[in-house]
């Protein structure tokens, strides 16, 4: 599936909001965007007034952005959250955030979501004791996320670093043996990013 692989800073800066794509950096004053707030491009700074379609995509493109979703994937979760009970805005942000990719970075198994997806897709971990290194895999109420083998130096280090880490109400993190239990499925207050979904379900149903 095609992949941004371009800089990740370019990206929050064509959003204007920090996306937290780049880990410790994004909380430093290397910070891309804390450096210089215009977007990308010779006339970034001279961009006109967004209108309402802009406003739509954009939030769309922010919120893609920021799980690291490829633009027909997160389609394909626009349909599944719009035939869901419930609103469709809410229903398609929970579904992205029970993403693996995002259940490891939120557990604090990894710096990033990219981090998190990467160590997913090398076999890092094992969703209720089976092999789970697709990273789009979408985890229920009582999955138990873990790392498969601590044998690796990386490894070692990231677990240690848990100590450091805070993780969600919605997982039971065990420290000691880098286990998440997820012990509800998140609702919309757990997505801690001020997303305006229903720009985005407006987009999807013209
Ligand atoms: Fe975005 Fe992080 Fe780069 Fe800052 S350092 S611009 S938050 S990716």
């Amino acid at each position: 599936m095609a992949r941004y692989t371009g800089p990740s800073c370019k990206l929050c800066r064509r959003e204007g909001v920090k996306l937290f794509l780049k880990g410790d950096r994004c909380l430093s004053d290397k910070c891309a965007l804390a450096k210089r707030a215009t977007p990308p491009g010779q006339h970034g700074a001279a961009r006109k007034k967004v209108e309402e379609y802009g406003r739509q995509l954009r939030e769309k493109q922010k919120a893609k952005r920021y799980y690291g979703v490829a633009e027909k994937q997160f389609k394909n979760y626009y349909t599944i959250a719009d035939r869901k009970e419930g609103q469709a805005g809410e229903n398609l942000l929970v579904l992205l955030e029970r993403r693996l990719d995002n259940v490891v970075y939120r557990m604090g198994m990894a710096a990033s979501r990219k981090e998190a997806r990467q160590l997913v897709r090398h076999n890092h971990f094992t969703v209720n004791g089976k092999k789970a290194n697709i990273p789009s895999i979408l985890i229920k109420a009582g999955d138990v996320v873990a790392v498969k083998s601590t044998d690796s130096e990386k490894l070692k280090a990231l677990i240690a670093e848990l100590e450091t880490k805070t993780a969600p109400k919605w997982l039971d993190v065990d420290k000691t043996n880098a286990t998440a239990k997820v012990v509800a499925i998140p609702t919309r207050e757990d997505v801690d990013f001020p997303f305006e979904e229903q720009l985005i379900i407006e987009l999807y149903s013209k």
